[in-house]
């Protein structure tokens, strides 16, 4: 069953919010997952966002955290809401599991979008108070006159990868094309602008704390969605080629008719087989 997802970031031609369809995953489109990098990830969701609209889309135009937003949802649906991470105390060395709800995470790190302030793709406009209430008003003299508003363009995977061959200082002022309404460049510090991506576009990397129940030593523990998430898809290729196996096997059907079968309906088809032995 396809999975329904409000967009944050991302606005139509039509400048309008924009709902998406997740199809299901399916063989062919889990055994072209071959990295745990951006790249994987838009492909992967190029092949299975549709619009509500039918209108031509492409993934490459996201933000990294619509990206994250839509592989949390991909989550949730195939896998668990659950995420149980093994650690080793590096203080008592006994094992113990740092586990979290990955909905409850990502409403936290998400309710700080200020989604009514979008106007065009992956475009804010935020007014002076916007932005010091996210830098602090010590900042404001850095922010010119007290009527200018802030158009924050976020990066895209399409503004990532035209910066690959820069230098970091051009990637910075690249990916941070922020102007004012009056058309003069902003003149905010880059610690201020991450601050204001973090709040505006965050994504879902972070570092969790932890505490060791032996000793209660504090760990933290670094979680990545996008690498936990594409590294489950790839660690499942050998169990879904014995799926299309057991299937082919039964039922004489070709690579490409099983490849096409609903993950839910594959995994499904391949138990009963396994159960009717
Ligand atoms: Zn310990």
């Amino acid at each position: 069953m396809s999975l329904l997802v409000d967009l944050h970031h991302y606005r139509s031609a039509q400048n309008t919010p924009c709902s998406v369809y997740l199809t299901e995953l399916t063989a062919a489109v889990e055994l072209t997952v071959d990295g745990i990098d951006t790249h994987a990830v838009v492909r992967m969701l190029d092949n299975i966002i549709r619009t509500t609209d039918n209108q031509p889309f492409a993934a490459s135009d996201l933000t990294a955290s619509d990206r994250d937003w839509l592989l949390a949802h991909l989550y949730q649906k195939y896998w668990s809401n659950r995420i149980v991470s093994t650690l080793e105390c590096d203080q008592c060395a006994a094992p113990f599991d740092l586990s979290f709800e990955l909905s409850a995470l990502v409403s936290s790190i998400y309710q700080s979008i200020p989604r009514e302030k979008i106007s065009g793709n992956a475009r804010f406009m935020l007014a002076q108070h916007d932005v010091d209430d996210v830098i602090g008003a010590e900042e404001q003299t850095d922010y010119a006159n007290d009527h200018s508003r802030l158009a924050l363009n976020l990066p895209t995977f399409a503004h990532e990868q035209a910066t690959v061959s820069v230098s970091l200082q051009q990637a910075r002022n690249f990916l941070l094309q922020a102007t004012r309404d009056d058309g003069e460049s902003h003149n905010l510090a880059p610690e201020s602008l991450a601050l204001l991506l973090e709040k505006v576009a965050p994504i879902v990397d972070l570092e969790l704390e932890a505490a060791c129940p032996e000793c209660s030593k504090i760990h933290w523990a670094h979680f990545d969605l996008q690498s936990y998430c594409m590294k489950k898809i790839i660690g499942e290729k050998d169990n879904l080629l014995v799926e299309i196996h057991l299937i082919a096997s039964h039922y004489g059907w070709s690579l490409a008719e099983i490849e096409q079968l609903p993950r839910t309906v594959r995994q499904s088809m391949a138990n009963l087989i396994v159960a009717s032995r």
